[in-house]
């Protein structure tokens, strides 16, 4: 069943470290085909990359494989991260283990659906603008996206690098934060990984997976209107269902606003496609992957190189360079980081009276497959609920909040800079 699924686009493995001790000593994991393996194909989705076999494999996977994970396949995705159902893939959609006639989300849709299958304890994900927790939502399994700062991205292919995080995807909240404790802290490698004990109110020596005690007596949860506004009933009243759980858990609950959320999916595909536009700059038929000789013309040789990205990836190239040129960048892109100071100060003051943030994950309910793909709009504005967090560099996690028409529906829980301890801490009350 699982081979119909479409999850891996790789399935060739890595050794854990034998002789490891610990919460990951047996674990498998599936590894997004974005994140650097030493001597397998990480090909990001694309026929750009189907043949690019990195020689180092990226801290994250290092790590992991140190603690005794062994790595069992690279993950379907949208191609370069870009799209919220994997369908982007070059290498066909994957499908949603709970309806395979719907999408699995994405962009990290194999590695969500890997777990929820059962093909892998854990798996890594990137998370740029949701790509983590929307497809753990739609596959009804638990995902975190870290501060900004907090996991390294050495080997990992840049789609949006002011924006992104890997983040670990797995059954329970407990797994998924044991995976956290392993591949999170400073690396020479990434110059944006903070020292946690240079960090203000960030805990350096203790344990995420410790955090998942679901204890939430006296927790303060902010509800924000916004972030609710819109999205489908069933995804409402299965996510208000497990807010009131966590109230009658000791948690209190309070209404709050924040205004800024209404401009963060228009901000956030200006600054991901600008910052995409230049990162993909280096796919030019002599660095890496595919190329096209073009008769030996350099121009020719450019722009046939460049056919081998998707509609998708080729859109938003244009749109980005679009959104940089001169006499557009004052009005799309410093806009768009004036809004994206906006947010950030929202959540902020926010911060200031409640300890955690609960919305749905996604405002929809899985997409039946192909119905978003000639729909991009559509397909963006499902991502409004997950870009915010993006745009502030804040930790949250994805929970499954309960199922509605049988499918799963994620709460997300989001919390103030390298405040993982908390959200870790209510989504796993969630789930008791
Ligand atoms: N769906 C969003 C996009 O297409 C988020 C993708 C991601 O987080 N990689 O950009």
């Amino acid at each position: 069943m699982s081979a119909d699924l479409n999850l891996f686009i790789t399935e060739e493995t890595i050794e854990g470290d034998s002789e490891a001790v610990g919460a990951l000593a047996d674990a498998t994991v599936a590894v997004k085909d974005n994140i650097s393996t030493a001597g397998i194909r990480t090909t990001c989705g694309s026929e750009m990359l189907a043949d690019y076999v990195p020689p180092y494999s990226a801290t994250v996977v290092d790590r992991l494989t140190a603690a005794g994970a062994t790595v069992v396949g690279k993950t379907n995705m949208d191609e370069f991260g870009m799209g919220t159902t994997t369908e982007t893939s070059a290498f066909g959609p994957t499908r949603n283990p709970a309806d395979p006639e719907r999408v699995p989300g994405g962009s990290s849709g194999g590695s969500a659906a890997a777990v929820a299958a059962g093909e892998a304890d854990i798996a890594l994900g990137s998370d740029t603008g949701g790509s983590v927790r929307c497809p753990a939502a739609f596959c009804g399994v638990v995902g975190i996206k870290p501060t900004y700062g907090l996991v390294s991205r050495y080997g990992l292919v840049a789609y949006a690098n002011s924006l992104e995080q890997i983040g670990p995807i797995a059954s329970t909240v407990e797994e998924a934060a044991a995976a956290l404790d392993v591949i999170a802290g400073h690396d020479p490698n990434d110059g944006t990984t903070r020292d946690l004990s240079e960090v203000d109110g960030a805990a350096p020596d203790s344990s995420y997976a410790a955090a998942a005690d679901g204890d939430v007596d006296g927790l303060t949860v902010g509800v924000p209107t916004e972030l609710f506004d819109g999205a489908d009933e069933r995804v409402v009243e299965t996510v208000e269902a497990a807010i009131d759980d966590l109230e009658a858990r000791g948690a209190e609950t309070t209404e709050i606003s924040l205004p800024s959320v209404e401009h963060a999916v228009q901000a956030y595909y200006v600054i991901a496609m600008a910052e995409a536009s230049s990162n993909l700059a280096r796919f030019d038929g002599v660095r890496y992957g595919h190329r096209s000789d073009g008769d030996g013309n350099w121009n020719e040789s450019f722009a046939e190189t460049r056919e081998a990205f998707g509609a998708e990836v080729k859109r938003r190239i244009l749109l980005g360079t679009y959104a940089l040129s001169a006499g557009y960048h004052d009005k799309y892109y410093e806009k768009a980081q004036d809004a994206r100071a906006w947010v950030r100060q929202d959540f902020e003051d926010a911060f200031a009276d409640v300890d955690v943030i609960a919305s749905p994950t996604m405002p929809v309910l899985p997409f039946e497959l192909g119905e978003s793909l000639d729909d991009p709009l559509r397909m963006y504005l499902a991502d409004a609920n997950t870009t915010p967090v993006n745009l502030a560099n804040l930790p949250a996690v994805s929970v499954p909040a309960g199922e509605a028409d049988g499918l799963p529906v994620g709460l997300q829980l989001v919390g103030p800079k390298f405040g993982e301890e908390t959200v870790i801490r209510a989504a796993s009350a969630v789930e008791e």
